[in-house]
């Protein structure tokens, strides 16, 4: 019995992890809920099928299984929805192994779960945390699965000598699987979370130069194989340093920001906005001409000229902009030194009187 508790417990945390690494994967790719929750409440279900067909042997008739965890933890982790699509899964296949008073009753074992679960999930304190409610799910797992024991079995003695060994085997698999999806989620969490700050700017969410290098080396790459057009705008706050001077640094990381969020409007999806350092930003418009390129950077410094930016409750400040912008293949006919290129475009605008948009 200890040999097929312990296959199962084995087989259930392989499953999960695996599940679990695919399901993140393919998140990235299914922006449907419904397609996720389908997608997940297929597999949960598959999970409690291998558990089933794993049956743990527990004296000489009777066979438990570990098929609740998987359940538990689709309430717990995913939601109700995946869960439900998990419970009639399960409760399916079991007819389809055979319609007798085993399946009635693990059907209304199914059904008395998924109730629980969802009691538990509103009654219990919202500071309680996942593994503490985890835990009560186990525990009036427990309860539903040895009182449908006693009907099946009908046998008092089977059921003593059973439900201590059941209590302990259904508790630490149960405790064992939570800890496991609770670690990996917050793991990937951590690991998405550093992945997103390693590339994203602190102070604007728009991409840094980390982004900007790998991004642009892609794009350079494309134009390059496929001969399409591609255009690069750097961009740069006219005499910035005098409103840190005169305003402080707060009211510069203020302009910033509302700049940041000027470009990414004006920008859109047709390209990728930049903070370079500082206040240097850049842009990438792939499949860009010329002229399209120098609208943009024209249309950018404009709205930045409007633009009024409220630094404090009394002062609403005006901010220019200096751009420089390159074309392939219009101004150059090879990318290799766009970048260079843009810059001294831009240090003619600035050199030029400042608040304009330069090409070479
Ligand atoms: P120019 O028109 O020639 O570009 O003049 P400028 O003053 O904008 O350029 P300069 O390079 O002399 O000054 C840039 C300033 O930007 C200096 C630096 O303190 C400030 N700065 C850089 N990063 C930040 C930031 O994150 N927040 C704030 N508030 N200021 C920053
Ligand atoms: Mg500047
Ligand atoms: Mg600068």
């Amino acid at each position: 019995m200890f040999e097929d508790f312990f296959i199962n417990i084995n087989i259930m945390i392989a499953l999960i992890f695996t599940y679990m690494k695919i399901r993140w994967s393919i998140r990235e790719e299914t922006h449907s809920a419904w397609k996720s929750y389908v997608i997940d409440g297929l597999c949960g279900g598959l999970l409690g099928w291998a558990l089933m067909h794993f049956s743990i042997r527990v004296g000489t008739e009777t066979l438990v299984d570990l098929r609740f965890i998987p359940i538990l933890l689709m309430f717990l982790f995913i939601g109700k929805i995946p869960t439900f699509i998990s419970v009639v899964f399960i409760a399916c296949i079991r007819f389809i192994y055979g319609v007798n008073i085993s399946s009635y009753s693990a059907l209304v074992m199914l059904i008395s779960l998924f109730i629980g679960y969802v009691f538990i999930e509103k009654f219990t304190p919202k500071e309680d945390s996942v593994i503490v409610r985890g835990m009560y799910m186990v525990i009036y797992s427990n309860i539903v699965i040895s009182i449908l024991l006693y009907y099946v079995v009908r046998d008092f003695n089977i059921l003593i000598a059973l439900t201590p060994t059941y209590w302990v085997m259904g508790s630490i698999a149960g405790l064992s699987s939570i800890l496991l999806v609770n670690y990996m989620r917050t793991s990937e969490y951590l690991y998405r979370k550093y992945e997103n700050e390693s590339t994203i700017d602190f102070l604007t969410g728009l991409k840094n130069v980390r982004n900007f290098d790998s991004i642009w080396k892609y794009s350079e790459e494309l134009a390059n194989k496929k001969g399409k057009p591609l255009s690069l705008i750097m961009l740069d706050i006219d005499h910035f340093k005098r409103i840190n001077d005169t305003y402080g640094h707060a009211a510069g990381d203020f302009v910033l920001m509302e700049i940041s969020r000027i470009m990414e409007e004006v920008v859109g999806n047709k390209g990728s906005v930049f903070r370079k350092g500082g206040e240097e930003f850049a842009i990438i418009l792939p499949l860009f001409r010329k002229e399209q390129a120098e609208e943009m950077a024209e249309n950018v410094r404009s709205r930045v000229e409007r633009h009024r930016f409220a630094v404090d409750d009394e002062t609403k400040l005006s901010v220019t902009i200096s751009c420089g912008y390159v074309s392939y293949p219009e101004i150059v006919k090879q990318t290799d030194n766009m970048v260079e290129l843009a810059d001294v475009a831009l240090y003619q605008a600035k050199e030029t009187g400042r608040n304009k948009v330069l090409s070479l």
